[in-house]
């Protein structure tokens, strides 16, 4: 069965909120006189968020679908999860804490029935606390320099996606991915509208320093290798440059003698180098990590039970075979 719009909801811990959630979620809905289902997905909660989304399904069992899943996988791979139930010809994505207004998520609906299929957002007045923005801001600069994905605000996660961007996604299989920017590799027509954006009324914000880091990691090395060239650049340079003041270092010792002056000076280089040494080799062990991870073929969440809907994920269509694959 097709539905006009799926919208994808990680739930994590927010049994605070996900009451207020539910009142303002369906009659927006509602109002969008289409037809549509809501694919909330349990990443691995020990509250009682579980309950209250089992009761929320009671309660309209028509529209609404839980995937359950048996640990906490992180929301991307959650999200992913979600995916793989999704049956709508539209997906929009939103957190559960209601920072992104479910009210504009007509707004996603309009830009899609416009054409475009894949539909980012950029908050207006994002409430969020100062260091979060300033380190968004550093990272978009990052990014926009070391890969073609062009998002303006990566950390707005109210975002919709058509079906042939979603089928996309589903036959990839990288086990930690950033799913705004792997839906953009996919998108034709991407577009980016403004949405207004609400402070965290209730609950707590569920990503630690730690985990943004390492989210931040999963956007840059897993779609761009521009940080292991920055490092073979540099290590050509340094290399030259060492070359050049070696040559010095023998003229002068034989034109002048030897010498033992300036070894703080050396120290400062030596520790720079060695500093910099580290930091290429925690640089290649992100990627040796992750190439570890995925060659390991573990699956990415285990689902643990769905309510409404089929509990098998959706069929995938046939792939278009590549004009490669044709000829042979
Ligand atoms: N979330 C999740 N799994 C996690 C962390 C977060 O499903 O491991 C969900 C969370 O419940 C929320 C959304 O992802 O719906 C965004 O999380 P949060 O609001 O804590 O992030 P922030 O807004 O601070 O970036
Ligand atoms: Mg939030």
């Amino acid at each position: 069965m097709r539905v006009g719009v799926s919208v994808v909801i990680p739930v994590f811990n927010e049994q605070e909120g996900l009451t207020q959630l539910f009142e303002r979620l369906y009659p927006a809905l509602d109002a969008l006189g289409r037809s549509y289902e809501i694919v909330f997905v349990d990443d691995g909660s020990a509250d009682g968020s579980v309950a209250l989304l089992r009761e929320q399904y009671q309660r309209r069992p028509d529209v609404t679908r839980v995937v359950v899943l048996a640990r906490n996988a992180g929301q991307h791979r959650a999200i992913l999860a979600a995916f793989a139930y999704a049956r709508g010809d539209y997906v929009i994505t939103l957190d559960a804490d209601l920072q992104n207004p479910p009210e504009e998520i007509a707004k996603l609906v309009a830009a899609m029935d416009a054409g475009a299929d894949y539909v980012g957002t950029v908050r207006v007045r994002r409430q969020d606390v100062l260091w979060r923005k300033a380190a968004s801001r550093l990272m978009n600069r990052l990014r926009e320099g070391t890969t073609s994905i062009r998002i303006s605000d990566q950390g707005c996660m109210l975002r919709g996606y058509d079906r042939s961007v979603i089928d996309a996604v589903n036959r990839c299989t990288e086990v930690s991915t950033y799913v705004p920017a792997l839906a953009y590799t996919f998108a034709r027509h991407p577009v980016e509208i403004e949405v207004a954006h609400a402070e965290r009324t209730v609950g707590q914000s569920k990503y630690s320093l730690l985990r943004l880091i390492r989210l931040n990691f999963d956007l840059m090395t897993g779609f761009s290798v521009a940080p292991l060239q920055f490092f073979s650049m540099s290590g050509i340079v340094i290399a030259f440059l060492s070359l050049v003041f070696v040559a010095y270092l023998a003229i002068r010792r034989l034109v002048m003698g030897p010498e033992a002056e300036g070894v703080f000076t050396l120290f400062g280089i030596a520790f720079f180098l060695i500093g910099m040494a580290l930091l290429g080799l925690g640089v290649v062990g992100e990627y040796v990590g992750r190439i570890y991870e995925q060659v390991r073929q573990r699956p990415r969440y285990t689902v643990a039970a769905v309510l409404g809907g089929d509990a098998e994920p959706v069929q995938l269509p046939e792939r278009r075979r590549t004009a490669r694959e044709a000829q042979e």
